[in-house]
């Protein structure tokens, strides 16, 4: 079994999704009391959440490269980062250290094209769901159209992610709105809807909707159990 690198903290409330994710992952699929090999490295996010919402990515990349050398240092064979959003600066990180990445994007968009969909909604930050890192990769690797909400919509949908999903907050008036968000971009034609950012499991999941949602925090996590536990046979 490989060791899994878990670039973690942002925020620590979905790391701890991850974590334990990871551990049931591998413990269904190797049985007994395994459990997954992993080296998490979990930031201080104060810092890093300033720099985004002042612009200054490379300030988010001098943290977070120094962060993935140290997961290296301590023995990981592969890299997640455990958010989309930073997933704006994967190429830095990447260079910053051998270890493979496993990118959020990918095994989302192996899941989506799994289950036969090619238009999705998608939900997250304002920076995955308005720049180009995260939808493009999606629609240009995969072929996968992508869906946002409006503006007054999406300005709700990151707030209630900084100001109370990263801080452990669950509101029932924000479960509601993003509901409402869910249903609007299946009403606009979203077979299905990405849930974007590694918190939004915590306030949504399949249970509340009939609308088709893909949580990325799980995905990927999964992603990282079958790499992990791939034999030397499965990989040639
Ligand atoms: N965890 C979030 C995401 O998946 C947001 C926190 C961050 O800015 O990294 O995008």
């Amino acid at each position: 079994m490989k060791t899994i690198g878990l670039l973690g903290g942002m925020s620590w409330e979905s790391t701890a999704i991850y974590y334990r994710a990871i551990n049931r992952g591998v413990a269904q699929r190797l049985g007994g009391l395994h459990s997954a090999r992993i080296a998490l490295y979990s930031v201080d996010f104060d810092p890093i959440e300033q720099c985004q919402h002042a612009g200054d990515w490379q300030g988010t990349a001098t943290l977070l490269c120094d962060a993935a050398k140290r997961i290296e240092a301590a023995g990981a064979d592969f890299l997640l980062i455990c958010t989309n959003t930073m997933h704006k600066i994967a190429p830095q990180i990447e260079a910053a250290t051998a270890l493979p990445l496993l990118h959020i994007a990918d095994a989302t968009a192996d899941a989506l094209l799994a289950a036969g969909i090619s238009k999705v909604g998608l939900l997250g930050t304002a920076f995955t769901m308005e720049q180009a890192f995260y939808k493009d990769r999606l629609s240009q690797r995969y072929g996968i159209d992508v869906l946002i909400p409006g503006e007054q919509q999406r300005q709700q949908v990151h707030g209630i992610i900084y100001r109370e999903l990263c801080a452990g907050l669950i509101r029932p008036g924000s479960k509601a709105l993003y509901l409402s968000a869910i249903d609007e971009l299946a009403a606009r034609g979203a077979q299905a809807v990405i849930l974007g950012c590694t918190e939004i499991g915590m306030l949504v999941t399949q249970q509340d909707t009939e609308v088709k949602l893909f949580d990325t925090t799980l995905l990927h996590a999964q992603a990282a159990v079958d790499y992990a536990c791939q034999t030397e046979a499965e990989l040639t």
